[in-house]
């Protein structure tokens, strides 16, 4: 993803559309959610939210995209996986998996962008914690999405409240502007000094998404060419939702 992107500064026309693309992207996200147990494929996700998709005559972006072309409509990522998961109708969800669901929707020519991590039955207590740190993480970003604050406040932000549980973000994989394409400017890493980066305005809309290990920070991509697993074996977790700064409050794009 390119430093250079243009960031687009939405109107309050486009922000209700957006705000209705991350309707229906939560819709999805919550029927996955539903799923989420023991001996369900990761396929069978897939085609469930394929289903809450067409249901709304929408498609996710992420079909297709990039190099090898993406094959299905959400990720799927399970442990050690922390994105770019393939659904395949073999790998079955187990009790004590993590899973890390990332899904985007195209509505009238806007995209939202959102994931969560949740575990299939009991959880261990480590990974719990990693999922408390992941998402509070985010919330942690979010709130720094306000007029007047920098990008790297919302960086440094995420980077601070992982590390002060002990736990790592990832280098490799960030945040992004988003609207009508899923990867906009301005680029948003999960570490980043305070007081740097762009200035929030409103009508920037970012995909806030802390991507946590508990091991070590370092990833590698599998052979498939697109699942990004952590270096290490170690746990990991993703939240993320598409936020945009407004006049006031920061304005949750994916939420039902
Ligand atoms: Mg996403
Ligand atoms: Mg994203």
């Amino acid at each position: 993803m390119s430093l250079e992107r243009q960031v687009n500064i939405k109107t309050p026309a486009e922000l209700r559309t957006m705000r209705e693309a991350g309707r229906i992207n939560a819709s999805v996200l919550a029927k996955v959610r539903e799923l989420l147990q023991p001996g369900v494929t990761t396929a069978d996700l897939n085609a469930a939210a394929e289903e809450v998709l067409k249901s709304h005559g929408c498609v996710s972006p992420f079909k297709g995209y990039g190099r090898p072309p993406y094959p299905a409509s959400i990720t799927v990522c399970i442990n050690d996986e922390m994105v770019h998961g393939i659904p395949h109708p073999k790998r079955k969800l187990k009790e004590g998996d993590i899973v890390s669901i990332d899904c985007g929707t195209v509505f009238e020519g806007y995209v939202g962008d959102s994931a969560f991590t949740a575990g299939v039955g009991e959880i261990s207590p480590d990974a719990t914690k990693l999922l408390e740190v992941t998402e509070a993480a985010l919330f942690a970003g979010i709130e720094n999405m306000r007029k007047g604050k920098r990008t790297g406040d919302v960086s440094a932000a995420i980077q601070n409240y992982v590390e002060s549980h002990g736990f790592h973000v990832t280098r490799e994989y960030t945040g992004h502007g988003v609207g009508k394409e899923m990867h906009e400017g301005p680029q948003v890493p999960n570490i980043g000094v305070a007081g740097t980066g762009m200035l929030l305005r409103p009508g920037v809309t970012i995909a806030i998404e802390p991507m946590v290990l508990i091991g070590t920070h370092e990833t590698r991509v599998l052979p498939d060419k697109w699942t990004v697993v952590s270096a290490d074996g170690s746990l990991t977790a993703h939240f993320e939702h598409t936020v945009a700064v407004t006049e006031g409050d920061p304005l949750i794009l994916t939420v039902l």
